[in-house]
């Protein structure tokens, strides 16, 4: 079993270098389930105020160990962004940019993507992660579309526009900006 630091204050406040901060938050209206992710730096664990201090332990540790898990599966999946960001050059660019590297970052809070137009480099927020295929096409066409036009003009959106679902797209993004505006609670891991 791993060593959980800072959880209710049963185990060592301070982390240890490279271990994240534990925040366990028990919830009344919660019965059987748990669920985990990372805000600010820390691991944040939800758990139902029923549990008792060994049920928090094991479970934090349980949570713990998927999320490793499903950020290890994501992390492999930067080779396929690049195949299809050369998918999307050819669809929607007419192969004229040629990225040099692709991939996904965590800790990106104010945008969706970013590009560094003088290397070719291109990033994705690993927020974009759950949603749907056709809204992570659009960021990163639209990254793409800098490697070609750096600002926001008439030209840029020519390209932009050219992918079928660039509108739905930037409307499902905005209602999703929107909604974590309200602060709402991610959706929770059934047990
Ligand atoms: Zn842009």
């Amino acid at each position: 079993m791993r060593n959980v630091v800072g959880v209710s204050g049963y185990f060592s406040p301070m982390p240890e270098p490279g271990e994240a901060e534990v925040e366990v938050r028990r919830s009344r209206r919660r019965k059987r389930t748990v669920s985990a992710y990372r805000r600010n730096g820390k691991v944040i664990v939800m758990i139902p105020d029923r549990f008792t201090r060994a049920e928090e332990a094991e479970w934090v540790n349980t949570m713990l160990d998927r999320l490793d898990r499903s950020e290890q599966r994501r992390r492999r999946t930067d080779d396929q962004l690049m195949l299809r960001a050369r998918e999307l050059c050819g669809d929607c660019l007419e192969d004229k940019v040629e990225p040099t590297s692709v991939r996904w970052v965590a800790n990106m809070t104010t945008r969706w993507g970013s590009c560094t137009t003088t290397t070719g480099e291109i990033r994705l927020s690993d927020r974009l992660q759950p949603m749907p295929a056709w809204v992570v096409d659009y960021v990163l066409l639209h990254e793409l579309a800098h490697l070609l036009e750096p600002s926001h003009n008439k030209r840029f959106w020519h390209w932009v526009d050219r992918y079928p679902k660039a509108e739905r797209a930037k409307g499902y993004l905005a209602g999703v900006a929107h909604a974590a505006a309200l602060d709402l609670e991610p959706c929770s891991e059934t047990e």
